[in-house]
C-alpha cells in the first residue's frame, strides 16, 4: 500500500526534512462570538468552537495533516493528524516537525507489525502498511 500525507493546514510544513506544500483548503472549527462587554475600552467576546467545516472525506490510504483543534474535535475520523514537535532553529523559529501526532481516531485504530516489511506498528487495521516504501 503507498500511503499519502496531505498538508491540509494553511502553511507548508516539514517533517523529516521533507517539505509537504499546502495541498488544499484548511478545514477549520465554526465559531460563535457571545459579546461581554469591553475592559479598558476593547471588545472581549467569549468564542464557542462547533462543528469542523471543510473536511474532505475519507480516502484509502490518506492521511489528513490538519490543525491540532480540528482533529481532536473529530474524533471519529481515522484519517485525521497534525504535526508533532516543533523543530526550531537557534533564533526559535519554527523550521519543521518531529513527526505527526495522531487524531484521536487515528490513536484508537491497532497498529500492529507488517507482515511483509516488519515494521513495528506499520500496519493500520484494515487499512494496509503505512511504511513508505511498503506495498504491502
Ligand atoms: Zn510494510
Amino acid at each position: 500500500m503507498r500511503w499519502f500525507l496531505k498538508n491540509l493546514t494553511p502553511h507548508p510544513i516539514t517533517i523529516g526534512g521533507v517539505t509537504l506544500p499546502v495541498d488544499g483548503p484548511a478545514p477549520r472549527l465554526s465559531v460563535s462570538r457571545q459579546p461581554l462587554g469591553e475592559v479598558a475600552g476593547v471588545p472581549i467576546v467569549r468564542a464557542t468552537m462547533g462543528d469542523v467545516v471543510g473536511l474532505p472525506a475519507e480516502q484509502r490510504a490518506v492521511i489528513l495533516i490538519v490543525s491540532a483543534m480540528v482533529a481532536e474535535a473529530a474524533p471519529d475520523r481515522w484519517d485525521l493528524a497534525y504535526p508533532g514537535e516543533a523543530i526550531r532553529d537557534s533564533d526559535g523559529r519554527v523550521i519543521g516537525a518531529v513527526g505527526l501526532c495522531a487524531g484521536p481516531g487515528l490513536a484508537s485504530r491497532p497498529l500492529s507489525p507488517c507482515a511483509s516489511c516488519g515494521a513495528v506498528g506499520g500496519m493500520l487495521d484494515g487499512a494496509g502498511c503505512t511504511v513508505r516504501g511498503c506495498s504491502y
